[in-house]
């Protein structure tokens, strides 16, 4: 059985009913049959229900932030931002996705030699619950506009989104079985990675989970793109603009309760301005509201689950017991539900979970650099390597930080990490590897044939 909870008051929602291993099968076979007829579809056919997929969207914004409210506690202006977000990314693939799989022709010793892009077949989409809508439709969007079809595996708690977007596609008038969703906890992923229908995989989700997916569809040979954790540094440098790198820095950090993967985790201040970040960055922490995510006067909700909201608290103890000072929030609130306050450490240093590890929730961890260098090493220091930003005045430095010294997929000069369908999203080291989104998002499913006619 699949729970949706709402994190707010710990009530149960709604439950459902698990695929069981023949449902799955059945499902397979049928979103197979689904992508020989679509892949011979022509684009200007895909572009028009993609365009028709943003409509509904648009129509149901209201409708959906409500879900993901209910389901995982996003406020709801957060929930619309996101629904409108997909159906820009619907839009853009659908206005290019022709144009970044045309036939790339190159010169050789042939009559004619080219390449061409062609869909691969039925992807598996295992995704997290933080950004329940936007995380699928920046893999589904380029999937099917290339020729693909997509099986969902939504995470357990999100199965009310899972369901709704799988309504979104049947409603847009896509082919029934083109994107199904499949009712599945995380033990019966490996099955579907070995059933020889599935062509690849897509994960967004936790270091953890990514190693198991990779190991399985490495031993299946199938192909896999991972977007996994992140401890972002923001690095703020002495001639930086404070209270515009504060604002910024505070932001990032509680984007979706602080549930972000691409949101400022580490903020790494140079030593002579610390003492006035520290100050400002604090002051705008302790602004925001934190309370029923229906309330629009409310910045953050609760954490999606208690079991996390538990397991970051755990990591906020332990780092102020190995030391880091706590400026603000830290406490376990009383009431019922999985809140967790704002919170500040700072003086946080190696060896500590808010150094080391990825806090998933709203807690900043400021960390003093010696000066610019020592900056950069410390950004540099850690296993992940999703985003990163620089803030200085000097903006021909703060670019040449940012392209040649930070180690990240994604690193931003005075400006908070953030997607966007024009651009490449994705990480190196444990963040994982693959590209979403932009060009390269679209050539990730799709076999780069050559072809040479003598
Ligand atoms: P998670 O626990 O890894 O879950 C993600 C998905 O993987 C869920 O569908 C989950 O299913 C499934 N899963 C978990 N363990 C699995 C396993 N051993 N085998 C197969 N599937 C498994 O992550 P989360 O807590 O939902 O999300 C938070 C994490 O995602 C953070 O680390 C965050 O940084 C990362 N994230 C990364 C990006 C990015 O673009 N790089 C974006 C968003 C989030 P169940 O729910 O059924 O367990």
């Amino acid at each position: 059985m699949l729970t949706s909870i709402n994190p707010k008051n710990e009530e149960i929602l709604s439950e459902y009913e698990e695929h069981h291993q023949e449902d799955v099968k059945d499902i397979l076979n049928q979103s197979q049959e689904a992508f020989l007829k679509w892949r011979q579809t022509e684009f200007s056919h895909r572009t028009q229900l993609m365009k028709q997929a943003a409509s509904v969207l648009r129509e149901r914004a209201d409708k959906y932030a409500q879900l993901m409210a209910d389901e995982m506690g996003k406020p709801l202006a957060g929930g619309r931002g996101e629904v409108e977000k997909c159906a820009w990314a619907c839009e853009y693939y659908a206005d290019n996705a022709e144009q970044f799989l045309k036939n790339e022709y190159i010169e050789t010793d042939a009559s004619k030699s080219f390449v061409t892009f062609q869909a691969l077949g039925v992807v598996l989409a295992v995704m997290p619950w933080n950004f329940p809508f936007w995380q699928v439709f920046r893999f589904a969007a380029p999937a099917l506009m290339a020729g693909n079809a997509g099986v969902l595996k939504h995470a357990s708690n999100v199965t009310g989104c899972a369901l709704a977007i799988e309504e979104v596609f049947r409603e847009a008038g896509f082919p029934e079985h083109l994107f199904r969703t499949l009712k599945i906890g995380s033990a019966k992923v490996a099955s579907v990675i070995e059933h020889p229908i599935v062509q690849a995989v897509t994960l967004t989700g936790s270091v953890v989970a990514g190693r198991s997916v990779a190991e399985k569809a490495g031993s299946m040979l199938k192909k896999t793109v991972l977007e996994l954790g992140g401890s972002d540094p923001y690095v703020i440098l002495e001639d930086a603009d404070l209270d515009m790198a504060a604002t910024t820095c505070v932001n990032s950090r509680l984007i979706n309760s602080g549930q972000s993967c691409i949101a400022a985790k580490r903020f790494i201040v140079v030593e002579s301005v610390k003492a006035e970040f520290e100050q400002r960055f604090v002051e705008q922490m302790k602004q925001k509201k934190m309370g029923d995510p229906l309330d629009e006067k409310n910045d953050i909700g609760p954490q999606a689950r208690t079991d996390l909201r538990d397991e970051l608290h755990q990591q906020v103890e332990d780092s102020i017991r190995d030391g880091a000072q706590c400026l603000l929030g830290g406490k376990l609130p009383e009431e019922k539900g999985a809140w967790y306050p704002p919170t500040v450490l700072t003086d946080v240093q190696p060896g500590m979970p808010a150094y080391d590890q990825e806090l998933f929730g709203p807690v900043a961890s400021i960390i003093t650099a010696k000066d610019e260098q020592d900056a950069i090493r410390i950004a540099n220091d850690t296993e992940f390597g999703l985003g990163a930003a620089v803030f200085t005045k000097d903006i021909e430095k703060g670019e040449n930080i940012a392209a040649n010294e930070l180690l990240a997929g994604s690193c931003f000069v005075n400006e908070l990490v953030k997607s966007d369908p024009r651009l490449p999203f994705g990480g190196i080291k444990h963040s994982g590897y693959g590209r979403e989104l932009s060009h390269f998002g679209i050539k990730e499913f799709v076999n780069t044939k050559t072809v040479y006619v003598k």
